[in-house]
């Protein structure tokens, strides 16, 4: 065994909503705890997966470029095919790119808190982890204190836009003047995961600085505003000559074809995903109304989730899970992530809120 191996803490996945149900003895349980759709999926997805499995065995294996879904993504994003690398869930690229590029004495330069994969994978390839706090009033990123964590041994730089668990969006000029600080050597990724879900600007998302950086990846998941978690695919793009060192160590048959066929149907369908965008946003927006009247901490989210703060937040936790609704805890002491539920939920969820206020 690797000597770092015994040294890790691995994820801890979501408890399987069964267990917990019978645990808890609770008849509902909604899981906020992972930042999954609570719009469910589109149901061209269903259509397309039942088409699929109706007429082919399984006998073969699955087209190993994902040609297909690899040849609609290419076109929406204006890149050529080879500046793809699609993977199992966005986990599997984030994997893939530690293999890749990184060699023990490495370092890695995280904002924390973030997303514990980057870090995980990072270590497991023998790379110092060189966390910069973020700022602690607004929950964004101390790109200042970034850039005097590069030095010669930084590979990698992460930037989640917008970031896991704190919600923050870092806008595209503050992301470009930070880029421009930084040795082309270093690679700079930024990880689109919840960018769907910011309604601030006009075009949120980061792809254009691929063109002008030779050193930016840009990554994506169909897991969170598309509702296809299950499925697991996820993707990233760079320049080809990047995204085929990546390739060279990509599993040759990763993605099976349900994957392949449920994440192009989730694509096409942009109006489901319209829809779960404005419903997140109107949903985000009474929440934080709630919180700016009660008082209550928390940073301004672009996400589909919101990281609070109240007293004994632990408490809060199990008042919400006591009533069916599991949150995330453990991410920094009397800090929640809850990812915002359906309206019908939400008015349940904030009348505990406010009950729970009012009780301290
Ligand atoms: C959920 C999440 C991912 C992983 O997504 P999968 O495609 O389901 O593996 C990646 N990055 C961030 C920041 C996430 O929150």
């Amino acid at each position: 065994m690797k000597e770092i191996i015994g040294t890790l803490k691995p994820y801890v996945p979501e408890e399987p909503a069964e267990s917990v149900k019978q645990r808890l003895g609770v008849e509902r349980l909604v899981r906020l705890s992972a930042n999954e759709n609570p719009y469910g999926t589109s149901s061209k997805v269903r259509e397309a997966v039942i088409e699929y499995v109706a007429n082919h065995d399984a006998n073969l294996y699955p087209d190993g470029n994902a040609s297909s879904l690899r040849t609609v993504l290419a076109k929406y994003w204006n890149v050529a095919e080879d500046q793809l690398v699609i993977g199992v869930g966005l986990d599997e690229v984030i994997s893939m790119v530690n293999k890749t590029f990184i060699t023990p004495g490495n370092s890695i330069v995280i904002s924390v808190p973030t997303f514990s994969e980057y870090a995980l994978n990072g270590l497991i390839e023998g790379a110092t982890i060189r966390e910069v706090e973020c700022i602690p009033e607004t929950g964004q990123y101390d790109f200042a204190a970034m850039r005097r964590a590069v030095d010669d041994t930084t590979r990698l730089v992460w930037i989640c836009n917008p970031n896991n668990p704190t919600g923050t969006y870092e806008s595209v000029e503050d992301i470009r003047a930070f880029i421009k600080t930084l040795p082309s050597t270093v690679l700079v990724i930024i990880d689109e995961a919840y960018i769907d879900f910011v309604t601030s600007c006009d075009v949120p998302t980061a792809r254009q600085l691929l063109d002008e950086f030779p050193n930016v990846f840009i990554m994506r998941t169909f897991s969170k505003a598309y509702g296809l978690a299950n499925y697991r695919v996820g993707y990233m793009m760079s320049s080809p000559e990047l995204a085929n060192y990546i390739q060279t160590i990509r599993l040759p048959y990763n993605l099976n074809t349900l994957s392949q066929v449920a994440a192009e149907a989730a694509f096409k369908d942009q109006e489901f995903l319209q829809s779960t965008i404005q419903n997140n946003a109107a949903e985000r927006d009474r929440w934080e109304q709630l919180l700016d009247e009660l008082g209550a901490t928390y940073y301004k989210s672009g996400a589909n989730f919101i990281f609070m703060s109240v007293p004994n937040a632990d408490n809060l936790a199990d008042l919400w899970l006591s009533k069916g609704y599991q949150v995330r805890r453990g991410q920094r002491p009397n800090w929640l992530r809850v990812t915002l539920p359906t309206a019908e939920d939400g008015v349940v969820m904030r009348e505990l809120l406010r009950e729970y206020m009012k009780n301290l």
